[in-house]
């Protein structure tokens, strides 16, 4: 076995952490998952300290490169810490120069959408796209562009914050970030939660409202894409709605950035076609033919982790 680069990926979710060991081919030989009470940002960095040492000794003779971590929030300028992310205690908090500090490797963060988006760039199937656009349709959504196998950014560690394109504005509902009537308050996952908890409060008999109280809960986003699967026409609708949203935006962001390629991905795009076809179909119908024909829409081809990925992969592009 020819001898390979190492990088060290830190996911931060909000649910949980993923840390892997990750090849400079993109192949993740090693994981842990962190799941983080309420802690302090000393108690996290020794917990994901803690993990990184575990992993490195499970593979004495990795050479190991750097530190690289995926932070769901905007990212300061040196690429070191970040703010408005799901875990408030590290907020303003100097993770990456901590982490590197301690193994004494360099260390560096990115926005956990970009990152994903350099992954995909790097090792997805669509490596070879000049401009690739992903939509990581999660929780949130993130909007991430890659030049050339490299990340795009015009603020904050990515493109702003393009997941909030206005589009009812005030008419509409607020987003989790605190925007009124943009893209993520009618097309996130946790649009489609809402979504799917009004339809079952109006229709108690419904597959997805039976199929939740089976669970004991609230319909969610995942029911409606595994209902959907099943062939459920109700769930059917509510993806193609969300996906003629997504397809808004995509042709928006289209005509501003003249991506070769749009790659679906996040917990969404689990849905598959459901999801991709009907924000295709709309993104052609509404965009200017001239930015949308030579643009292909596929789903992204790393899933779960390209996050992980991604940041890892940020060490390779960097040091
Ligand atoms: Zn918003």
């Amino acid at each position: 076995m020819s001898q390979q680069d190492f990088a060290i990926g830190i996911d931060i979710g909000g649910g949980s952490t993923k840390i892997g060991l990750v090849s400079s081919g993109g192949e993740v030989v090693e994981r842990r998952r962190i799941v983080l009470g309420n802690d302090e940002a000393d108690a996290i960095v020794g917990q994901y300290a803690h993990a990184i040492r575990d992993i490195a000794a499970a593979h004495p003779h990795a050479r190991l490169r750097g530190i690289g971590i995926g932070f769901p929030g905007r990212i300061h300028p040196d690429n070191l810490s970040g703010d408005l992310g799901n875990i408030p205690k590290l907020d303003d908090f100097p993770l990456a120069e901590r982490i590197g500090g301690l193994f004494g490797l360099p260390a560096r963060m990115e926005n956990d959408g970009t990152a994903a988006g350099l992954a995909e760039a790097m090792f997805g199937k669509d490596k070879n796209a000049r401009r690739l656009l992903l939509i990581a349709a999660g929780t949130g959504i993130g909007v991430a562009l890659t030049v050339d196998g490299k990340p795009f950014i015009t603020s904050g560690g990515g493109l702003g914050n393009a997941g909030q394109l206005i589009m009812h504005g005030s008419d509409g509902r607020p987003c989790r970030q605190g925007c009124v009537g943009c893209l993520e308050s009618l097309a996130s996952g946790d649009a489609l939660n809402g979504i799917a908890q009004r339809y079952c409060d109006e229709v108690p008999q419904s597959p997805l409202a039976i199929r939740a109280r089976d669970f004991g809960r609230e319909a969610d986003a995942s029911d409606v894409v595994v209902a959907a699967l099943e062939g459920d026409p109700a769930a059917k609708a509510m993806l193609a709605d969300v996906g003629r949203w997504l397809g808004r935006g995509a042709a928006t962001w289209a005509q501003i950035f003249a991506p070769d390629v749009i790659l679906l991905g996040g917990g969404l795009s689990a849905a598959g076609d459901l999801l991709l076809q009907p924000l295709e179909r709309e993104a052609r119908m509404c965009g200017l033919d001239m930015y949308l024909r030579n643009v292909r829409f596929s789903l992204a081809s790393l899933g779960n982790d390209a996050g992980m990925i991604g940041a890892a992969a940020q060490i390779f592009l960097n040091t």
